[in-house]
C-alpha cells in the first residue's frame, strides 16, 4: 500500500516514555511518512499527562492527549490529583480522560486502590463532557461493573488496547464502546482468541493504535534494534487486521480515521 494514500491516526502512543527521549521528533517524523500524521500521546500518571499536554501543544493539530491515571498508579489518587487531572482535562488538546481503568495482571496497585481511582476517573470524564480511554487487563467483570454505573453519564469510551475474546467483544460493543486494536493482534502465540473475535468487529467501531512503545508487532518483517515499538508500524497493524476482518486495508483505514475523529471530536485534519 502507497503510505501517502493513507491517512491514519494512533490513538495511543506513549510518547512521553522514557525511550523515546532521544530521538522522539525523528519518531514523530517517521510516522508522519507513513501515513500516521496524528498521534494522541496517552497520559498515565499526572506528570506524564502534563507533559503528553505540552507536547500536544507544541505540534497543534498533531499530537493530541488524554490526561489520566493508569490503574498501575492508582495509588497515587489523591484530591490534589484529581483536581489537577481536571486542569488538565479542561484544556483543548486533551480530548480523553484516562488513561484508566482496572489492572489486576500486575496488582502495583491494589484493587481497591484500583477500582476507586477508576471510579474518580469516570466521574471526571463525565463533569468534562469528554470520552474515556480505559484500560483493563485481567479484571474484566470487575472492570465492567465499574463501567455500567458511570456509563450514562459518560461521552462515549474506548476499550484501549482490547485483548479480549469474542464474549468480552459482544460486552463492550454491547455498551457502546469503541475497541482499540493493537500489534497483539500480529501475535501468533496470545493473539488468536482476539483474531477470532475481530471478525465480529464492526467497522464503525474499530480504532487503531501501536501502544507504542509496548507490544511491537512480533511478525515485523524487520524487527528494529531495542524491540521499540513507535507509530510508524501503525500501518503494519492495519494490513493484518485488514486480512483477518476481510476488508480492504484502505476502506479499515478511512473507517478508523472517521470513528477517532469522531468520538475524540478532533478538528478535520
Ligand atoms: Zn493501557
Amino acid at each position: 500500500m502507497q503510505s501517502a494514500t493513507i491517512d491514519l491516526i494512533d490513538i495511543g502512543v506513549n510518547l512521553t516514555h522514557d525511550s523515546f527521549a532521544p530521538d522522539r521528533d525523528a519518531v514523530i517524523e517517521r510516522a508522519a511518512g507513513a501515513g500516521v500524521r496524528r498521534l494522541i500521546v496517552t497520559g498515565t500518571s499526572v506528570a506524564a499527562s502534563e507533559a503528553a499536554l505540552a507536547l500536544s501543544q507544541a505540534r497543534p493539530g498533531h499530537l493530541f492527549a488524554t490526561a489520566g491515571l493508569h490503574p498501575h498508579h492508582a495509588s497515587d489518587w489523591d484530591a490534589a490529583a484529581g483536581m489537577r487531572l481536571a486542569e488538565l482535562l479542561a484544556a483543548p488538546e486533551v480530548v480523553a480522560a484516562g488513561e484508566c481503568g482496572l489492572d489486576y495482571f500486575r496488582n502495583y496497585s491494589s484493587p481497591a486502590e484500583q477500582r476507586r481511582a477508576f471510579a474518580a476517573q469516570l466521574a471526571l470524564a463525565a463533569d468534562c463532557g469528554k470520552p474515556v480511554f480505559l484500560h483493563q487487563r485481567d479484571a474484566f467483570d470487575d472492570f465492567i461493573a465499574v463501567l455500567r454505573e458511570h456509563l450514562p453519564a459518560l461521552a462515549g469510551g474506548v476499550a484501549h488496547c482490547f485483548t479480549g475474546d469474542h464474549e468480552q467483544l459482544q460486552t463492550c460493543l454491547e455498551l457502546g464502546l469503541y475497541i482499540g486494536i493493537t500489534g497483539w493482534i500480529c501475535d501468533e502465540r496470545r493473539g488468536q482468541p482476539l483474531q477470532a473475535a475481530v471478525t465480529a468487529l464492526p467497522s464503525d467501531r474499530l480504532l487503531l493504535e501501536t501502544d507504542a512503545p509496548y507490544l511491537l508487532p512480533r511478525d515485523l518483517p524487520e524487527r528494529p534494534r531495542g524491540r521499540r515499538n513507535e507509530p510508524a508500524f501503525l500501518p503494519h497493524i492495519l494490513e493484518r487486521l485488514a486480512v483477518l476482518m476481510q476488508l480492504e486495508p484502505a476502506r479499515l483505514a478511512a473507517a478508523a480515521t472517521a470513528n477517532t475523529q469522531r468520538l475524540f471530536r478532533l478538528p478535520p485534519g
